[in-house]
């Protein structure tokens, strides 16, 4: 070969490699910016596909970041499937319903270093709150402008997102614009990536997954009517009080893929003009704040208990330890940039009866920045620097909860007491009541 030929082919095959590259950082590279819809629409489907054209592994192999995921059969005592009585009201046993066990290895992101891998392998569901025809609280500023918190939600979330994809993590928002999206499609997006896991874990050991194909037909319903209301269907599966027997299994699969979480961004208000309210707060489920809710509404039903049918167990399987963590890690790192946001004389790790944090198995929790109708908090929350703050400090937390849990100190005399009425609650409470 002459030397000229010999440089064309070596540009030939420079073009051709960053254009396969191109391609496959497409295919590859984190999806947080397209619509979580698709990726519903598509999730069963792709990985069918995979099945069909990879040839099939002999072994699990190291696909996933985290390792090698593991599906084994699950044996449970079939008595464990029944609901356990208790004071007028039945609650789920703490088992899974579900025929596979889906092993993560969690061990590996132990002790990570800080770096641009540490968090790889995690997902983090972010929730910018309201949105669209929703704008949350609005106020006045001093300076006459008005603020409305679905902006402030976004534009914190994406700063949050940036900081988190610095440290390696998967970032899925559930909105990346001024959209409205109903609090049932939030819990979709996020029940949509732990389903995505088991379904690539399944493809990987060759293993049938059946029972997941009917609860991605019941949340592609909701997703399509995008609807909050009981009577528009909207809430899909996640209808009454209590979980019927899927939202059961979709919550064990979901208990069972903890490199996912779900943080949903809010900016909190109380109902007066201006108020001495302020600081960060974070919100949570737990076992019991959902069975104490739950069991309270049906003492205490009014006129509404008809709306609310059917009325199924309670779920008892939520990891309150790790929700728990999760909320005082992301407080504390945020009051650490920002100390004007702490605040003593309240309580500021609160369970909270909320949808997006109850009809979810993920860990997940609610951030309220801060007070918008406090004119300190409000001047923090617009403040871009403020707000990088506020975002590596959630980055922080995120990676402390993964990969250093054990340092993240929970205050025994923080009130954590079940909640079902929240005084200052600015949202649209979940809803044990059907609007
Ligand atoms: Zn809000």
């Amino acid at each position: 070969m002459n030397k000229w030929a010999h440089k064309v082919l070596i540009v030939l095959i420079l073009v051709l490699s960053i254009a396969l590259s191109a391609c496959n950082s497409e295919m590859n590279g984190p999806d947080a910016s397209a619509d979580p819809q698709d990726d519903l629409l598509t999730t069963a489907e792709s990985a069918n596909e995979s099945a069909e054209t990879t040839p099939a592994p002999t072994s699990p192999t190291d696909r996933h970041p985290l390792g090698a995921m593991q599906i084994l059969p699950n044996h449970p005592d079939t008595s464990a499937f029944e609901p356990v009585e208790s004071e007028n009201w039945s609650r789920w046993p703490a088992v899974s319903a579900l025929p596979n066990r889906l092993q993560i290895d969690m061990e590996t992101l132990i002790g990570r270093e800080k770096n641009q891998r540490a968090l790889d392998g995690t997902v983090v569901i972010l929730d910018p709150g309201h949105g669209g025809k929703d704008p949350g609280a609005i106020v006045t500023a001093e300076d006459g402008t008005e603020v409305f918190e679905k902006t402030l939600n976004l534009e914190i979330a994406q700063k949050i997102k940036t900081e988190l994809e610095a440290l390696g993590a998967r970032v899925i928002m559930t909105r990346t614009n001024d959209n409205w999206i109903s609090l049932y499609q939030r819990v979709v997006v996020g029940a949509n990536a732990s389903l995505e896991q088991w379904l690539t874990a399944g493809v990987v050991n060759e293993v049938e997954l059946p029972w997941i194909n009917p609860i991605l037909d019941n949340m592609q319903v909701i997703y399509n009517l995008n609807e909050d209301t009981l009577e528009s269907g909207g809430r899909g599966m996640f209808q009454g009080i209590g979980a019927n027997e899927m939202v059961r299994q979709l919550f064990d699969a979901e208990r069972e893929t903890p490199n996912i979480i779900f943080i949903s961004v809010h900016c909190n208000s109380s109902p007066e003009t201006i108020t001495e309210s302020h600081g960060t707060k974070l919100y949570y489920c737990t076992n019991l704040s959902v069975f104490g809710d739950e069991h309270a509404f049906l003492m205490n039903p009014g006129e509404e208990i008809a709306d609310v049918e059917p009325i199924d167990p309670s779920y008892s399987r939520y990891d309150d330890e790790a929700r728990i963590a999760l909320a005082t890690s992301i407080h504390d790192q945020i009051i650490t940039r920002l100390p004007s946001l702490s605040n003593e004389n309240d309580p500021v790790l609160l369970t909270g009866n909320y949808a997006f944090i109850r009809e979810t198995a993920l860990d997940s929790v609610l951030l309220e920045c801060g007070y918008m109708n406090n004119p300190q908090d409000l001047a923090i929350l617009r403040d871009p620097q403020s707000q990088q703050l506020l975002a590596e400090g959630v980055a922080e937390a995120v990676y402390q909860f993964f990969c250093h849990r054990n340092s993240i100190i929970i205050n025994p005399d923080l009130p954590n007491e079940p909640t079902s009425a929240n005084p200052m609650d600015d949202h649209q409470p979940a809803d044990l009541s059907p609007n």
